[in-house]
């Protein structure tokens, strides 16, 4: 039977209650109990996804010898952790290969699996299959209905209004074996429960399912656009899966603001930006015109473009409460700019999850992102936490380039129940989907505790993106790094609307590129001195000793044409990615055309090898 997470060791949550008030009370109370037993529904989520898959073919090599079925949970659980390895999702490619290719055996699961998601990769640049099922749409409603619960308390907002939500699905396609593919969000808002959600939540969004299904990220975002507008008193709040998704829409909006008014003045929809017939056809039947509306808006757009589009949002939007999307971890840069469109509205974090597996939700949305924390739900999967701590980088004395780990050393994986306040640990994951220890690569610190359960702030991912021989920077340091220099450029009237980098080891001594895209004009000898802040600005004592011994080469700054970043993003949504997962790739290889280079100090300009 397919798991169902709402429904074990008597912490279901009740289906029956019809009122939103009830749903939003009946789930945080389910939350309420599980968390506080965290730690022993852990030990029988564990024991019900080892016996719902007792005997396939990955577990036989360790538990074929043991009578599972009869097992109690918690001899189960030291079992299982002490005769399982630990795992990387490399090691269950072969598998999950197989399963892609129409192997119906029982190899990582019972049940068979029918159906693939796409985790995004884009950060590490190369995407991954992982399975999906019945039970990953449940957790995803589980999600964002208990998330909605603890917004209301703080925010609440009209029941039956409208979501403004900027949020794609992308092309699901076939393996050869049959096997449905796509990202996890696709999965998702193909689902019933996407349904369900908006009903349970009274919240509905803007936008039909041609639109967010459209298969073309630009047609679809004017469509998300437009009708926000046309339905503009009665958004409640803007979302969408990672931040950089709504800072993408309003700088697209800001070109395209004019042809918007038109079609709401005339209830149309402009046939040069709409194409797709099921889109035009779905939009063209929701509106009908507002010349009054489309005057008012056009106004308010005149003055907004007068002042770089600041507090956008609550203009356009007077009845929106928040913004609730992921801003954390790779999506912390563009928090300045969503600040600049919301013009202090609250912005409220977005949960934890991977396609792997959900993780945790934000209980108190009233923290800043910064700020924000995730409280694990113990149903979702078996979770085991990999202590990591520093090296100590005085006795690290390694010179060679190709180290690409990381700085930590790991103690042995321990339970969810033994985590402590202020340690930081890489997640593990037992997955209801026929995940065994595998790990998630997600650095996380423990923050607090929700009853029995951890309270998470996510750190970065774990692989190292600039290394040269003993300097190890994660992505959270090169955020930090890149914040200082663009400190510089903003009192020039312009901003870095994106960044990304790589250590250059082609010639020696390798040094750090740092790639910026800028709005606005910069002088040479401002971006000079970024660059040279960027260089200071590096903490890591690997990369400090490194460039006093010269061992690593001055930073590069190179500035690349205005657009490069929207290319980067159409070469992997046109590659499959969907924008609702997309992250910057933190390497270079997408960059294009020319570019200028300010490096070392001395402003040059010159190819992008
Ligand atoms: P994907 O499987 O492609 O959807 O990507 C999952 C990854 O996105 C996670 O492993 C994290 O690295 C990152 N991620 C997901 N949720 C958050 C969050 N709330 N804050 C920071 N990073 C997140």
């Amino acid at each position: 039977m397919e798991p169902n997470p709402s429904n074990c060791n008597n912490n279901n949550i009740s289906s029956s209650c019809s009122s939103s008030n009830g749903y939003e009370h009946d789930i945080i109370k389910w939350f309420e109990d599980v968390t506080e037993k965290a730690g022993s529904v852990q030990t029988q989520m564990l024991s019900q996804i080892l016996k719902q898959n007792h005997g396939v073919e990955y577990l036989k090599r360790w538990l074929g010898d043991y009578n599972i079925p009869d097992m109690d949970a918690c001899a189960l659980e030291s079992l299982f952790t002490s005769v399982v390895p630990i795992a990387s999702h490399e090691d269950f490619e072969p598998f999950i290969q197989r399963i892609a290719d129409g192997d119906t055996s029982p190899i990582l699961t019972q049940q068979p699996i029918t159906t693939l998601s796409l985790s995004s990769g884009t950060t590490g640049g190369r995407q991954k299959f992982v399975p999906f099922t019945r039970h990953s749409a449940q957790t995803t409603l589980q999600t964002f209905t208990l998330a909605a619960a603890y917004r209301s308390k703080v925010y609440p907002t009209r029941k039956g209004g409208r979501i403004l939500e900027f949020i794609y699905s992308s092309k699901q396609s076939q393996t050869k074996g049959g096997l449905t593919v796509g990202t996890a969000t696709t999965h998702y808002y193909s689902s019933q429960e996407f349904k369900i959600k908006q009903e349970k939540t009274k919240s509905f969004t803007c936008s039909p399912d041609d639109v967010i299904s459209g298969g073309d990220y630009k047609q679809s975002t004017y469509c998300h656009l437009l009708l926000g507008l046309f339905f503009c008193d009665e958004v409640e709040f803007i979302t969408s899966a990672f931040v950089y998704s709504i800072v993408q829409a309003f700088r697209s909006f800001e070109e395209l603001w004019r042809d918007i008014c038109d079609d709401i003045r005339e209830g149309g929809l402009n046939s040069a930006r709409i194409k797709v017939p099921k889109m035009r056809k779905a939009v063209l039947s929701l509106i009908s015109p507002k010349p009054c509306l489309a005057s008012k808006l056009e106004a308010a757009c005149l003055e907004l473009e007068k002042e770089d589009w600041f507090g956008v949002i609550p203009r356009l939007w007077p009845n929106v409460k928040y913004v609730y999307s992921i801003m954390t971890g790779s999506m912390q840069p563009y928090l300045k700019k969503l600040r600049h469109y919301g013009d202090g509205l609250p912005l409220v974090s977005g949960d934890y999850g991977s396609t792997e597996s959900w993780i945790g939700v934000n209980v108190d949305p009233s923290l800043p992102p910064e700020n924000v924390t995730f409280a694990v739900v113990p149903t979702f999967s078996y979770f085991e936490f990999i202590p990591l701590h520093r090296q100590n980088q005085d006795d690290y004395n390694c010179t060679s380039s190709s180290i690409m780990s990381d700085d930590f050393i790991e103690d042995l994986p321990i339970p969810l129940s033994q985590v402590k306040v202020g340690q930081q640990y890489e997640i593990v994951l037992t997955t209801f989907t026929g995940l065994y220890r595998c790990r998630l690569g997600d650095v996380v610190e423990v923050s607090g505790f929700h009853n029995g359960t951890p309270k998470l702030n996510f750190t970065c991912r774990r692989k190292l993106i600039l290394t040269v021989n003993i300097d190890k920077n994660t992505e959270k340091d090169l955020q930090l790094v890149v914040e200082r220099g663009a400190q510089l450029v903003s009192g020039e009237a312009a901003e870095v609307v994106d960044f990304t980098s790589y250590a250059d080891v082609s010639r020696q001594p390798g040094h750090y590129v740092i790639f910026w895209e800028v709005k606005g004009e910069v002088e040479d000898k401002v971006l000079d001195a970024c660059c040279r802040e960027m260089d200071v600005s590096f903490a890591d004592h690997g990369y400090v000793v490194s460039r006093k011994t010269h061992s690593i080469g001055p930073l590069e700054l190179r500035v690349v044409e205005r657009g490069t970043f929207k290319k980067i993003l159409d070469h992997f949504v046109a590659n499959g990615a969907a924008l609702s997962q997309f992250k910057t790739p933190s390497r270079r290889e997408n960059l294009e055309e020319q570019c200028r280079t300010v490096e070392g100090g001395a402003a040059v300009r010159g190819p992008l090898h």
